[in-house]
């Protein structure tokens, strides 16, 4: 039997009636990429306030890699429910924090001693990271890629890249943020081809540092392993080990945002793993909790320990109840398998999507790692035009009939797939018959439109 279940048309009148309400109530600036309140949720399908049943390719922006309510991740929360739901770890210390520190320590990259942060966002981790790197090497810039994306805050805000919607309006930004081109093989801000390119991208840092910024000023380097916001722009595997060596022969510190990366996403438990990176200080949060607010910094002990007592941290980082669920996540994520099964997912969704390319211009590129999927989408092959008209047709049509996906990219024109990794095949096959029939109806307008102007 097919999991996506329509009783009415989408949204249904109970989220119509809803979303009335959310429009008097709640500011316009919290965003959301699909008109329909959610009533339940499981594994990778959505039930919402109407009784309609889809099926979720968002994951609530890839917080979900073990699934919505992962029944240990549930059972981990009842059982500290049952406990104490808050001390601060700043009054009263308790041993989940301890745990998880201890779990992420040996968990993360690299084989030397580490240390972790516990907070409550992805924004959050990020101006953790950048407070630790600034205070440990003690100089002031950082360095940034454009198309980054690192959340919502001011220091996160002037590292992200994209203008619109996340930076306009909200100037000025904290000083000492310098920006250069990422490996966007698609759309190489120096308009070469990989591999005859021989990755300047890379090796063109060393020319900011001559002409933008000295390097003995650079505290960090922070970068996504794969852009997420940004269209999940995902380098070649010379990239990384070229910006290493700058870096290690600068002192400078290199930060890797994992924020949607991590945690089984890209077929490893971190995406560093499958791209040769050892970063001095990981920031992750998104699936690392299974649903709840959490986010850590890891690095190495001596550079998480440049802060002195009551310099990081806050009333709820690293709150209890996030912190056994996130135990749970961690344990779900190694017995499940759930780094072969995203792998598995990438395999089944790039045999499709390879043939959506093939027939349709529409799909410029059909790119990622393990289950961090994505398509960008173009008017036309030869000038890539960013197709981000089409693009929200797209996603619309797909939650109209039943399958929740969201966009990206610095233009608007990326359909990207964070799915559950916990969804079966027929769920996956069903999502991807949506997803293809969406892009037949785009590219179908797009023929009506171009007659109609002949
Ligand atoms: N970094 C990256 C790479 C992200 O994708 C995000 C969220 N999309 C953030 C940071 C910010 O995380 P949060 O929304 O939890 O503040």
């Amino acid at each position: 039997m097919a999991t996506i279940q329509l009783r009415t048309s989408i949204p249904g009148p109970r989220s119509q009636e809803l979303m009335r309400r959310r429009h008097a109530a709640v500011v316009q600036g919290a965003f959301h990429a699909t008109p329909v309140f959610v009533a339940k949720a499981e594994g990778a399908v959505i039930e919402d306030v109407d009784g309609n049943r889809m099926i979720d390719f968002a994951g609530g922006i890839g917080c979900l890699n073990t699934g919505h309510r992962a029944p240990a991740v549930v059972e981990a929360v009842r059982r500290q429910l049952d406990r104490f739901l808050h001390t601060s770890f700043n009054v009263l210390p308790y041993e989940g924090y301890v745990r998880l520190a201890e779990r992420l320590n040996e968990l993360t990259p690299g084989g030397f001693p580490k240390k972790t942060l516990l907070v409550n966002s992805g924004a959050e981790a990020v101006e953790n990271a950048i407070k630790i790197a600034r205070c440990y090497t003690k100089r002031p810039a950082i360095l940034a890629f454009e198309d980054a994306f690192h959340g919502r805050t001011y220091m996160a805000m002037a590292v992200t890249s994209k203008t619109h919607p996340y930076k306009a309006g909200f100037e000025p930004f904290p000083g000492d943020v310098y920006r250069v081109p990422f490996a966007y093989c698609f759309r190489c801000s120096y308009s070469l081809q990989y591999p005859s390119c021989e990755i300047y991208c890379a090796h063109h840092i060393e020319d900011a540092f001559k002409r933008v910024v000295a390097a003995e000023s650079v505290a960090a380097v922070i970068v996504e392993p794969i852009m997420g916001e940004g269209g999940f722009i995902t380098p070649p595997p010379e990239f990384f080990p070229i910006l290493t060596d700058i870096c290690r022969r600068h002192g400078i510190l290199l930060i890797a945002d994992e924020v949607q990366t991590g945690f089984g996403r890209t077929g490893e438990m971190f995406a560093c793993e499958r791209l040769g990176l050892v970063p001095d200080l990981l920031v992750t949060a998104k699936s690392l909790s299974g649903g709840l607010p959490l986010a850590a910094v890891t690095g190495r002990a001596e550079i998480m320990d440049a802060p002195g007592v009551g310099a990081v941290g806050g009333t709820f980082g690293g709150n209890p109840v996030a912190c056994e669920a996130a135990l749970a996540v961690l344990d779900t994520i190694e017995k499940e398998r759930l780094c072969d099964r995203a792998n598995a997912l990438g395999e089944r969704f790039r045999v499709r999507a390879k043939g959506w390319q093939q027939r349709w211009e529409l799909v410029g590129e059909v790119r990622g790692l393990g289950a961090m999927l994505a398509l960008e989408l173009v008017r036309s092959r030869q000038t890539r035009e960013p197709a981000d008209e089409e693009t929200k047709q797209v996603a619309q049509y797909c939650y109209e009939h039943g399958l929740v996906t969201i966009t990206a990219g610095s233009y608007g024109n990326v359909i990207r797939l964070l799915v559950p990794l916990v969804i079966t095949d027929a769920q996956m096959d069903e999502g991807l018959d949506v997803l293809e029939s969406a892009l037949e109806s785009a590219c179908a307008s797009k023929k009506e439109v171009a007659a109609q102007q002949v």
